[in-house]
């Protein structure tokens, strides 16, 4: 099989049962150590509910990366910037970065959008996009590179998150394999994170773990790491005293635009 990141040989390493139905071969690249499955053909039976039953995390998990992304993006991008978050699920995340002041962006083709309605992103309004965020959906994509190529076709930047791993992490071991509902195909080492700096002419910020950043800008990594930390000390209340919260106004706007299509309507 041929490595879906740097095109190098990938081989097999072992072979797992996943919705307790089908029997899958896993591979890894020798040279850059991305792990993948055989091509995904169960992908339809994985998605029948999008975001999964046994994801009991998805509110504290969301809390969080806002926080982090809030610390970063406000002292170290264009904070009066437009947002992207590809891949956004319910919207949780954009609703949870509006309320902080972040002009966020919702788009996801496979999940209904709850709580970030009347802000879907749209290319064609939406101007350059400062950073894209994209959280827990690396290791969703079947053609990670093709992914990866539609987020930079519009930003400069992609803050995201995914869990790596160093070596060939057992299949007993490894709960990121996620075996029960067989959605993690595409699993990343950090080499294989740095060859896809390097093919895009990218700086790579990691804390080593799971939160990531890939930018043409030159920034510090310990900078980067230090506010991952401090994220976690207070800070996000800080930033919040200076930017301007959208909760009131995106509201008010929605009203509006519910009372125009209506006069329409009429
Ligand atoms: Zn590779």
């Amino acid at each position: 099989m041929i490595c879906k990141i740097c095109s190098k040989t990938s081989s097999k390493i072992f072979r797992q049962r996943i919705l307790d139905k089908y029997d899958v071969d896993y591979f890894q690249c020798f040279s850059c150590g991305f792990i993948q499955t055989e091509e995904p053909y169960w992908l339809k039976e994985s998605y029948l509910s999008p975001i999964n039953t046994e994801d009991t995390g998805i509110i504290k998990r969301n809390i969080l990366l806002a926080k982090r992304t809030s610390a970063i993006l406000f002292f170290m991008f264009d904070k009066k910037g437009s947002f992207l978050d590809y891949g956004g699920g319910y919207g949780l995340f954009v609703r949870i970065m509006r309320d902080y002041g972040f002009n966020f962006y919702w788009s996801d083709p496979f999940t209904e959008n709850l709580f970030a309605r009347g802000f879907e992103y749209d290319a064609a309004r939406t101007q350059k996009i400062e950073v894209v965020a994209s959280f827990e959906c690396f290791e969703h994509f079947a053609d990670p590179l093709q992914e990866i190529n539609k987020m930079f076709s519009n930003s400069d930047s992609i803050l995201f998150s995914t869990e790596i791993f160093t070596g060939t992490p057992s299949p007993d071991q490894w709960k990121y394999y996620y075996f029960s509902h067989g959605q993690h195909i595409s699993l990343f080492s950090l080499d294989s994170l740095r060859f896809i700096a390097k093919k895009y002419d990218m700086h790579l910020f990691t804390n080593g773990k799971s939160f990531h950043l890939l930018t043409r800008r030159s920034l510090n990594n310990v900078v980067f790491n230090t506010l991952l930390k401090l994220s976690l000390l207070g800070i996000p209340s800080l930033i919040s005293l200076f930017m301007a919260s959208s909760t009131k106004l995106d509201s008010e706007a929605i009203a509006r635009t519910k009372s125009l299509t209506k006069e329409n309507i009429e």
